[in-house]
C-alpha cells in the first residue's frame, strides 16, 4: 500500500517536503493542506510587486498550481488544520465551505510558518483597532499584499510610515519611494537593519536618506488614531503625525498553536524543538520552516526564521517522512538585502553573538574594491570580519557595497568557510576567481581575511590547528 503524507502548510518549507518525498517516494499520496489560496508562492518578493517590479502579482509563484499536480502533489486550497490526533493519526481541517474533515495520515509534515508580531501600540489590534481598511498594514502573507494594494491603488496615498527597519522595514521604503510615496520609517534601536553592526547599519541609513526616506531612529511608536480627514494620526517619542498610510513590519513569531495543542515542546524564540532530522518527537510528526527552531552551526540552537532555511529544513522532512535518513547541516545565518543603490550582507555570528556563543571576537573592519582600480567604476566593500583571538577561526563576515559589486555571492565565500569551520588565515590560499573588470589577484573577500590576520595576529599554524581540533 502506498504510503500516505500529509503536509499542513503550503509555502516553502511544506511544498518542499512534498516535493522531496514524491522525488524520492513516487508512489507517496501526498496531501498538502493549505490555509490561504496561494500555495507555493514566495513571499520574499513582496517588496518587489509593491515596487511595481513584478508584475501581475501571480508572477510571485514558484510554482503554478498545474507544476505541483504535475509533480503528484494534491493540494488543497482554504483548507485549516486545527488539531493532530498523534495517536490516531488524522488531522482535522476545516475545508473552503467551513464543513469539518478529517484526514488519515503514516507521516505528518507541518510547516505553518510564523505570523506577523504585532507591537504594542495602542489603537492597533484587537476588534477596534485599526486595521488594512484605514490603511494600517501588517505585511505577510499574499492576502496582506492585496490588502496594502488596495489601499495603494484605492485613495491618494502621498505619505507613509513604516514600522520596523529590519530587512523588510528597508525593502519597503524602497518600494514605497519607487510607488512615488513620501516615506518615513520609525524604529526603537538607535541604527537601522540590526542584522549588522552598527557601522554598516550607518552605510544602509545614509543609503535610505540619500534616496528621500525620513529614518527616524530611537522613535517609539506607541499610538495609532483615525484623523477625521481619514488619515492616520501616529504618536510616540518624537513623533507626532498623519500619515495615509502605516505598514508595521516588527519581525515575526512561530506559528506553534496546532503542534502545541499536540504536544510538542518549544523552545528558542517560542519555536517547536526539532531535531536534525525534523522529528518532533510526537510520533511520525516531522515540522520545518519559520515554526521550529534553527541549528545553528556556530551558536546551537536558535530561531531564525528565513526562506532560504525552510526550504532545506523542509526537504529533510519530506525524504525522512518516506523513510530517508535525511539531516539538516545547520545554518550560518547568511542573509542578504538590496537596499536601492546599495547591498548589504551577513553571516555567521556579530561580536556580541559570538562573545555569548563561548568565544573570544575580535573585529577588523577594512574596504577594499571590487575589482582592480585602473579598469572604470571600481567601488569599495565596506567589510567587517570577526574571529576568534585565540584560533583565528572565522566567525562572522558583514559586507556593506554597490549593487554590482557582487556582495552577495562574496559573503557567500564566508559562508563557505564558516560551514567548513576555516580559519581567517586560510581564507588566502582559496583559489577564486580573478579579471580585472571584476576582481583583484586577492579578492576583496580575501584583502578583508588579510585585514584582521594583520591587526591580530593569528597564531601560529601548529598552534592554530591544536585549538581548531
Ligand atoms: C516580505 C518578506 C520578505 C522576505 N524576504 C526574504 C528573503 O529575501 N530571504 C529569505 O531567506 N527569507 C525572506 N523572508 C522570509 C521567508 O519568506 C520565510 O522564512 C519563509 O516563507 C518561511 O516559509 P514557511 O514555509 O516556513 O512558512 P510561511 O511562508 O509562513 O508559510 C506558512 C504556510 O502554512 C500555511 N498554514 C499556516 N497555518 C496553517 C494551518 N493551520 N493549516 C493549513 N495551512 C496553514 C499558510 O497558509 C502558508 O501556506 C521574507 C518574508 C517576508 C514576509
Amino acid at each position: 500500500m502506498s504510503r500516505r503524507l500529509v503536509v499542513v502548510g503550503g509555502s516553502d518549507a511544506g511544498i518542499s517536503a512534498g516535493l522531496r518525498a514524491r522525488e524520492l517516494d513516487p508512489t507517496a499520496e501526498v496531501t498538502v493542506v493549505v490555509a490561504d489560496a496561494y500555495p507555493n508562492f514566495s513571499i520574499c518578493g513582496i517588496p518587489y510587486h509593491v515596487s511595481g517590479d513584478v508584475q501581475p502579482w501571480q508572477s510571485l509563484a514558484h510554482r503554478t498550481s498545474a507544476d505541483l499536480e504535475a509533480a503528484g502533489l494534491t493540494v488543497r486550497i482554504g483548507t485549516r488544520a486545527t488539531a493532530v490526533d498523534v495517536t490516531g493519526q488524522r488531522i482535522t481541517v476545516t475545508t473552503p465551505d467551513g464543513a469539518t474533515d478529517t484526514l488519515a495520515y503514516d507521516e505528518l509534515v507541518v510547516g505553518t510558518g510564523a505570523r506577523p508580531s504585532v507591537p504594542a501600540i495602542a489603537g492597533m489590534g484587537g476588534p477596534d483597532g485599526l486595521g488594512a481598511a484605514d490603511g494600517v498594514h501588517l505585511l505577510h502573507t499574499i492576502d496582506d499584499t492585496h490588502a496594502l494594494m488596495a489601499t495603494l491603488t484605492g485613495r491618494p496615498v502621498r505619505s507613509a510610515l513604516i514600522v520596523g527597519a529590519g530587512y523588510i522595514g528597508v525593502e519597503m521604503s524602497e518600494a514605497l519611494v519607487a510607488r512615488g510615496v513620501t516615506t518615513t520609517v520609525a524604529q526603537r534601536p538607535a541604527e537601522v537593519l540590526s542584522t549588522v553592526d552598527a557601522e554598516l547599519g550607518a552605510l544602509v541609513r545614509a543609503e535610505m536618506a540619500a534616496h528621500g526616506v525620513e529614518v527616524l531612529t530611537g522613535t517609539d511608536v506607541t499610538g495609532l488614531a483615525r484623523t477625521d480627514g481619514g488619515r492616520i494620526a501616529v504618536s510616540g517619542a518624537g513623533l507626532h503625525r498623519s500619515f495615509d498610510v502605516v505598514v508595521v513590519v516588527a519581525g515575526v513569531r512561530p506559528d506553534v498553536q496546532l503542534l502545541v495543542d499536540a504536544g510538542a515542546r518549544t523552545g528558542a524564540g517560542g519555536a517547536v524543538v526539532v531535531d536534525e532530522t525534523m522529528a518532533t518527537g510526537l510520533p511520525h510528526v516531522w515540522a520545518a520552516g519559520d515554526c521550529v527552531v534553527t541549528h545553528h552551526r556556530l551558536m546551537g540552537l536558535t530561531y531564525l526564521p528565513l526562506g532560504t532555511t525552510a526550504h532545506k529544513q523542509g526537504r529533510v522532512a519530506g525524504a525522512n517522512a518516506v523513510g530517508g535518513q535525511a539531516l539538516f547541516a545547520g545554518s550560518v545565518g547568511t542573509q542578504v538585502v538590496k537596499v536601492f543603490g546599495l547591498v548589504a550582507a551577513r553571516t555567521g555570528l556579530l561580536e556580541h553573538e559570538a562573545l555569548a556563543a563561548g568565544f573570544r571576537p575580535v573585529t577588523t573592519q577594512s574596504s577594499p574594491d571590487d575589482h582592480k582600480a585602473y579598469y572604470p567604476g571600481a567601488q569599495p566593500i565596506t567589510i567587517r570580519v570577526t574571529a576568534d583571538a585565540d584560533t583565528g577561526r572565522l566567525l562572522g563576515a558583514q559586507l556593506v557595497g554597490r549593487l554590482g559589486s557582487e556582495v552577495a555571492k562574496r559573503v557567500d565565500v564566508y559562508a563557505t568557510a564558516l560551514f567548513h569551520g576555516m580559519a581567517v588565515d586560510g581564507m588566502a590560499d582559496l583559489d577564486l576567481a580573478y579579471t580585472p573588470p571584476l576582481g583583484s589577484p586577492w579578492d576583496a573577500v580575501q584583502m578583508a581575511a588579510q585585514a584582521w590576520s594583520s591587526e591580530h595576529r593569528p597564531p601560529a599554524p601548529a598552534a592554530r590547528a591544536a585549538a581548531l581540533a
